[in-house]
């Protein structure tokens, strides 16, 4: 039995996931030898569904292995910031239908997986620090530019002369686009 005042489990391994994953697949090999190849009655239209259900949850572990051996990937000495942003543009990703892009046009930046939900991989280039007292942080060119709009931030070294103002002329152009 257990209680909610326990620890959470350790993360599982890519490999335990996977391992998982093999058994999903046989288990949905021995259902669909269940059924045949062309449901009919109410049963095995039953496990036609079990074994699809099986299907997607082979995905979803798969896609969880992945997604922690990006995050195991990424250098300890690297931006780290936990969502990722376009490294020449900054904050001007969307991410749908586990892909990611950058919205300025002809950005050579996409990505096959979630980015904005993976820790950043890019080196750090700029130490930036608020007026507020807050730890300062080492951070790479896209997360420096896209902290701009946070009030009192500063840099160290400064972003390169224009950097600001084309990152703010894009973004208003952006917005014009998408009508926002
Ligand atoms: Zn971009
Ligand atoms: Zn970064």
């Amino acid at each position: 039995m257990t209680s909610n005042t326990e620890a959470p489990a350790a993360e599982p391994t890519p490999e335990q996931l996977l391992q998982m994953a093999a058994e999903l697949a046989a288990l949905r090999s021995r259902i669909e030898a269940a059924y045949g190849a062309a449901p009919r009655s109410a049963t095995q239209m039953r496990l036609s569904a079990a074994s699809e259900c099986l299907s997607d949850a082979r995905r979803e572990l798969t896609a969880a292995a992945d997604d922690l051996r990006r995050v195991a990937a990424v250098p300890a000495d690297a931006c780290n910031w936990p969502w990722g942003v376009c490294p020449e543009h900054g904050d001007t990703l969307t991410a749908s239908g586990g892909k990611t892009w950058c919205r300025v046009r002809n950005c050579r930046h996409k990505w096959e997986y979630d980015y904005m939900d993976t820790p950043c991989p890019e080196p750090t280039a700029y130490t930036i620090s608020d007026d507020a007292g807050s730890e300062p942080k080492r951070v790479c060119y896209g997360h420096a530019l896209a902290a701009r709009r946070i009030p009192g931030i500063a840099y160290d070294p400064p972003l390169p002369a224009g950097a600001v103002e084309s990152a703010n002329l894009l973004e208003n152009l952006m917005k014009l686009v998408e009508g926002r």
